[in-house]
């Protein structure tokens, strides 16, 4: 891995695409943010960005963590696309091509929270540990776990928001805002499930509503699920919704109860708060592991 040099980093969202240009030490020299438009004047804006710092070959490689549904199978006609995404303009959008045909750079491609986690391995909350499982829990609730500072996949990428964690009908009535399966994590716990629940945006929901009490509970249900099933040494939950930073001891506690010391770790029994932890680099995981993506192909 050659870590000088200068590396450029997109983290394509639905709303920004935050694009920089720093080292592979992870040191941000100039940064920019574009608003999500349209596809081709977004993209465009972005080019624009890059352009006077690709010639003559300062940044030799861009790494981009981009919003899904996206191919990542190198195979296939459409890798570099976003897909079926909801958001209106953007299905069949070919990201990689576009920057590829305007660029002399090489580029590397893969979902925002995969990302967000390479950056959190290198530089943030779970450098040096591995394996670690990265969350987020916003507009949509997606989840990495990476091993050996690699992403898991199989058959597809994994849909860590899609499992299904027992619903509280007792205290929430919700029937869920997933189009696929109602009341799944994602479907009961997103951003979006929290205004279709409420009738109003999350971030107006004030931090004694009881609701956080129910938020606490799923988001406890499925850390049990992925820490049965992938052993992860770390937790980063990350996200919109995290941002209530009160959540996390209430999640940390209600872990503990549902494993019921199952587990035995000192990790989990002793030294939770670290276990379970919000991102070390802020806003900049997703951009900060595009640059890794960078480093890493160039
Ligand atoms: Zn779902």
């Amino acid at each position: 891995v050659d870590s000088s040099g200068l590396f450029g980093g997109i983290e394509g969202g639905g709303t920004k695409f935050i694009c920089a240009v720093g080292t592979g030490t992870g040191t941000i020299i100039n940064e920019v943010r574009v608003a999500t438009s349209t596809p081709a004047a977004t993209l465009q804006e972005v080019i624009s960005y890059f352009r006077p710092f690709c010639k003559p070959h300062e940044v030799e490689a861009i790494g981009i963590g981009c919003f899904g549904p996206v191919d990542l199978e190198p195979e296939s006609s459409t890798y570099g696309f976003i897909t079926s995404t909801p958001k209106p303009g953007w299905q069949n959008t070919d990201v990689v091509g576009t920057i590829r045909a305007a660029l002399p750079v090489k580029v590397a491609f893969d979902l925002d929270v995969n990302a967000a986690a390479l950056g959190e391995h290198a530089w943030g909350a779970a450098a040096p540990t591995d394996p670690s499982l990265y969350l987020t829990i916003g507009t949509g609730i997606g989840g990495t776990y990476l091993q050996q500072g690699k992403a898991l996949r199989g058959l597809l990428h994994p849909e860590m928001g899609h499992i299904r964690v027992p619903h509280d009908l007792d205290r929430d009535h919700f029937s869920g805002s997933c189009p696929f399966h109602g009341d799944c994590f994602e479907g009961l716990a997103s951003g979006p499930a929290i205004q279709r629940r409420f009738g109003l945006a999350p971030e107006h929901l004030t931090d004694n509503d009881p609701f956080w009490d129910l938020e606490a509970g799923y988001i406890a249900s499925a850390l049990v699920a992925y820490i049965l099933i992938l052993s992860p040494r770390r937790v980063i939950l990350g996200g919109g919704v995290m941002k209530r930073a009160f959540l996390f001891p209430e999640i940390r506690v209600r872990v503990l109860e549902m494993l019921r010391s199952y587990l035995r770790s000192p990790a989990l029994e002793d030294h939770i708060d670290s276990y379970i932890v919000p991102p070390a680099l802020g806003t900049r995981s997703g951009v900060l592991g595009a640059l890794v993506m960078a480093r890493d192909c160039a």
